[in-house]
């Protein structure tokens, strides 16, 4: 079993407080469950300190990696919030308690769907930590899934998949959706998932060998290039994300050309990336249509690379992933990258180059980061330098221990956006709270939502900083905000703007009045 020590080794840079804080954590809880067991007869602390130390390898502080050891004791063994927050103090007691919560919600199929991704997301808004908690405590459960019983497997797993991979996905988590897709996979519909593993097996061993000989050659070319400082390495698909994209392939896998991609990591430069990709698309013959610079144009969820889809020569084709560093880690960690560093330089706020990142919108979920820093504690952290990983994994065959992120799935995300986004769209307030309105509202619906008197005073609307016109629509993860003058007051042409009943009932009210 884990052991105190064996978290407080992946802790980043502790200090003797934080060691002290998870360690009394981890004595209260081995107390709290000592008489509380797993389905699989192992003492219930097993799951606490995977929980905790999953955690702790993202890079989570100590307040957090305490609240993963806690995070059943409200709901499974009846300790009072307030005793936590007594011995722990509030900040852990917030944490503990948005857990509890959040498990009380449960998936009853895709009618509810919407409804408790809706609320999962809100809780997030308050804050991205506790939603953390809850998907590393989700990972070990469905790491151990096989002990549960055979009838609420599959429930479990399909919750899985729809809500919690979903959610990591939207956080930019690449690695954390990948593992919990492909470990729910196999109990969600076992003779795809066997089928699958299979095809990809037999597959991706050439396609294998076809990228180390391509890795020699591009080594090479940039090289004479004057490009030495980078790495190549490659990404074996997941099998839950092959699976989708096969259905819309009418399950041809000679259509599929990423089963295995190539990946160019240079340091933070982004100049650089752009140099690669013309090297390699000298090199070989792209697909036409199937350049992506999602360096200029980030995925929604803040994912950024160039990709280009290559003719190797030999009659195969292989797809090419170029970004830097922080790009690449913000691919694979999303959120928890930002919620460690938040007290760190801002080096790795920014790409690098000064320039914020598409994750501006996820710091402002994160108290005490960036635009809504007033809150969090400072214990100041630094940058483990990208040795995080050390969050446990399902183990399996070794190039699975290469999790790759699965962002370029159109498919998935085009799903998610029907499912889950297409009526609804989140924005938040400059200090971060979400507000949840009808897709295609604008700064004027958005005002109304905070406030009435808000609504009938706007005189101005900056979305992400930028002044904007009032019939701007908004899009999800907008942070907004509206600039009142007493003197300011609704015109009739809002009523184009207004998507929301309570908007235009309020304009409505307003220009009547004026009238008299
Ligand atoms: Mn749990």
């Amino acid at each position: 079993m884990t052991e105190t020590k064996d978290i407080i080794a992946v802790l980043q840079s502790p200090t003797e407080e934080d060691k002290a804080l998870v360690e009394k954590a981890y004595a209260f809880a081995a107390n709290a469950h000592k008489d509380h067991a797993r389905f699989s007869g192992e003492p219930y602390m097993v799951h606490l300190a995977a929980t905790a130390k999953s955690l702790a390898g993202l890079g989570m502080s100590a307040k957090v990696v305490a609240a993963g050891l806690l995070h059943d004791s409200i709901e499974d063994v009846g300790v009072l919030p307030e005793t936590i927050e007594k011995e722990f103090g509030k900040e852990v007691r917030f944490l503990v308690e948005g857990v509890t919560k959040l498990g009380r919600l449960k998936y009853r199929g895709a009618e509810r769907h919407r409804e408790s991704l809706r609320k999962l997301l809100v809780a997030t808004g308050k804050d991205v930590r506790v939603l953390i908690i809850k998907l590393m405590d989700r990972l070990h459960n469905m790491q151990t899934l096989q002990h549960v019983r055979e009838d609420k497997r599959q429930r479990i797993a399909l919750e899985t998949i729809e809500i919690y991979a979903a959610i990591a996905h939207r956080l930019g988590m690449g690695l954390v959706r990948r593992e919990l897709e492909d470990l729910a996979f196999q109990y969600a519909l076992p003779d795809e998932y066997a089928k699958t593993k299979k095809l990809l097996a037999e597959r991706s061993k050439e396609t294998i060998v076809q990228l180390e000989k391509m890795q020699k050659t591009l080594r090479k070319e940039l090289a004479k290039n004057e490009i030495t400082n980078f790495r190549t390495d490659y990404r074996v698909k997941g099998l839950y994300s092959l699976w989708r994209k096969l259905q819309r392939k009418e399950g041809d896998i000679e259509k599929i050309y990423d089963i295995a991609a190539l990946r160019i990591i240079v340091p933070d430069d982004i100049a650089d990336c752009y140099r690669v990709l013309g090297i390699v698309n000298n090199l070989w013959q792209p697909l036409p249509n199937k350049i992506k610079d999602y360096i200029a144009f980030p995925k929604p969820n803040g994912y950024q690379s160039l990709h280009t889809t290559v003719f190797t020569g030999d009659g195969s084709i292989v797809e090419v992933q170029i970004r830097t560093e922080t790009m690449h880690e913000e691919a694979e960690y999303g959120v928890a990258a930002h919620v460690s560093y938040k007290e760190s330089s801002s080096a790795k706020a920014t790409d690098g180059q000064g320039r914020a990142t598409s994750f501006d919108w996820i710091k402002s979920l994160i108290p005490g980061f960036g635009r809504s820093g007033k809150a969090g504690a400072s214990e100041p952290q630094k940058s483990n330098g990208g040795k995080r990983g050390h969050y446990s994994t399902s183990g399996g065959p070794s190039w699975l221990a290469d999790l790759g992120d699965e962002l370029e799935d159109p498919d998935f995300e085009t799903t998610l956006k029907t499912d889950l986004f297409n009526r609804r769209v989140f924005v938040f307030t400059p200090t971060g709270d979400v507000v949840d309105l009808p897709s295609e509202s604008s700064p004027i619906d958005f005002a109304y939502a905070i406030h009435s008197d808000i609504g009938d005073h706007i005189s101005g609307v900056k979305v992400n900083g930028k002044l904007v016109q009032l019939d701007t629509t908004l899009h999800n993860g907008d942070i907004v905000e509206i600039i009142t003058k007493r003197s300011a007051s609704p015109k009739n042409k809002w009523l184009d703007f207004a998507k929301t009943t309570l908007a235009r009932r309020h304009i409505r009210q307003a220009l009547e009045k004026e009238k008299k």
